[in-house]
């Protein structure tokens, strides 16, 4: 059987120190590429994106079978999206006491009530997996989440295979170069969005890229418009601001910024409260909803990412109502979740609390919240629960199974960072691209994979909260 990277080379303190450096020039090289938080907001200073000094061991049974249930994956959430009275009932506890998703709903029964403009969809999406151990040491996978709204690093993901090539070419191991994978979300990503602009059939009319004021992880964004311009298709970077400020809908209600018509909005910033300044960035995206633009996501496929959704999907039955005349879809999807339990006030989010109360290392608590470092963890489950056990307040989050990846040892490099021998956790995440219109699935896709490692002493926390960097999986 194939296997990782030998000790030879770990553990050999001179040849580390030359190939980090060797991987640094890589990375920057082929734009594996981060601003930095001194000047957050210039690209005259950069430094690498943090990564992994080498690709990551996983199971190409399991890889694979990440792979494979992706488009079943791209196929529920859409028939989720379309599902009104699905998404109000199992939103229902949640709403009333997370003030947040309740306003997202509430642009959501607005949109209901007035009729979609645009029956063109344009899903993009990451479902997040980790390699759980299990009893008898055979890794299974098992979704973390699935993100539907700006689900980042295809871009600097598809710059990576080159720099782990390099690395172990540079270091002897051609037979390992090999088997990192080909691997180019960046350009599937914007192969869907420029499906969804023909459909939308204006030639005039712009990509907009919905930013936030500082964007760190520009290049990661610029990797997907760079593909867009590639096709001759028009991009432009707006944040909630600009829309206030000039955004209109004429009578057919196409959408105008700045004087230029919008076929898609792509958002890379709205997802979490803090993205919400003003009353005024509200309005904005209420105008952006009841545009005939493409809205990638839509209010619908928002609600559909949020953790209390995954739960409610992971209940007895309910896979199977999506995935009518499909028992195998079902099966692949649901092999893939971990256990999911509701804290909806009533005997079953009674038997919940007790349950994580007694043994609190073995879950992970949520809120619905993105971007990492909102969960909860060990001790501090018991205390959040003591405080909120009698209390719809619990409502707002959910209760989830920790997976337990096997750690593994890799070099990770961060600017300034030291460089040691470190025992880490990968996460892999499978790109999801579908195109819908009216009836009719015009694309559904998987794009690629993206894999993130972090130091095992972490228990939360993504790439953009500096814990997790970027990787590649090296089939084993
Ligand atoms: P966010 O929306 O903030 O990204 P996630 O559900 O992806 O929330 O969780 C953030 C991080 O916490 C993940 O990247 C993973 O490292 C860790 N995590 C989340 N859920 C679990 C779980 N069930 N078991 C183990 N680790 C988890
Ligand atoms: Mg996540």
């Amino acid at each position: 059987m194939a296997q990782g990277i030998p000790d030879e080379v770990m553990m050999n303190a001179a040849l580390i120190k030359d190939l980090a450096e060797v991987a640094k020039d890589a990375a920057l090289l082929h734009g594996v590429l981060l601003r930095i938080q001194e000047s957050p907001n210039s690209s005259e200073l950069v430094s690498f994106a943090p990564f992994a000094l080498f690709p990551s061991p996983v199971p190409r049974s399991v890889f694979l079978q990440a792979l494979a249930v992706q488009t079943h994956y791209n196929t529920l959430l859409d028939r989720v999206c379309q599902d009104g009275d699905f998404l109000q009932e199992a939103l229902a506890s949640t709403i009333a006491v997370d003030d947040f998703t309740a306003r997202l709903f509430r642009i959501h029964q607005q949109i209901l009530k007035e009729g979609k403009s645009q029956s063109i969809t344009l899903g993009l999406n990451r479902s997040d997996y980790m390699l759980d151990q299990g009893e008898n040491g055979t890794p299974s996978l098992k979704q973390i989440e699935i993100n539907t709204f700006a689900a980042g690093l295809g871009g600097i993901s598809s710059r990576m295979p080159e720099v782990h090539r390099h690395v172990l070419k540079v270091a002897g191991r051609l037979e390992e170069s090999r088997r990192v994978l080909d691997n180019n979300p960046a350009a599937g990503l914007a192969g869907a969005i420029a499906t969804a602009w023909e459909l939308y059939g204006s030639d005039r009319a712009v990509v907009m890229f919905l930013v936030g004021e500082t964007e760190v992880n520009i290049f990661d964004q610029r990797c997907v418009e760079n593909e867009l311009w590639k096709r001759n298709i028009h991009t432009m970077r707006r944040q909630f601001d600009d829309v206030s400020r000039s955004g209109r809908l004429d009578e057919d209600k196409r959408l105008f910024v700045d004087g230029r018509e919008v076929a898609v909005v792509y958002f890379r910033n709205g997802y979490t409260p803090q993205n919400y300044t003003s009353e005024q960035t509200w309005e904005a995206r209420l105008l952006m909803e009841r545009s005939l633009a493409v809205k990638c996501p839509d209010i619908s496929a928002h609600l559909a990412g949020t953790k209390k959704v995954q739960q409610e999907l992971a209940r007895p039955g309910v896979l199977e109502r999506f995935f009518p005349g499909q028992p195998e879809a079902a099966r692949q999807v649901r092999a893939t979740f971990a256990g999911l339990y509701t804290l909806d006030m009533g005997p079953e989010g009674d038997k919940t609390v007790a349950m994580a109360l007694a043994a609190p290392d073995r879950f992970v608590l949520k809120p619905q919240r993105e971007g990492g470092g909102n969960n909860i963890y060990g001790s501090e489950i018991r205390r959040v629960l003591e405080g909120l056990k009698q209390s719809s307040e619990r409502t707002a989050y959910i209760l989830m199974d920790k997976i337990q990846p096997a750690p593994l040892q890799n070099y990770l490099l961060r600017r300034d960072g030291p460089l040691q021998l470190s025992s880490c956790l990968s996460e892999l995440g499978v790109f999801g691209a579908y195109v819908r219109k009216g009836e009719s699935m015009v694309l559904n896709q998987c794009v690629g994979h993206l894999l993130r490692t972090k130091s095992s002493e972490h228990q939360d926390g993504g790439f953009s909260a500096g814990v997790s960097v970027v990787d590649n999986p090296l089939l084993v």
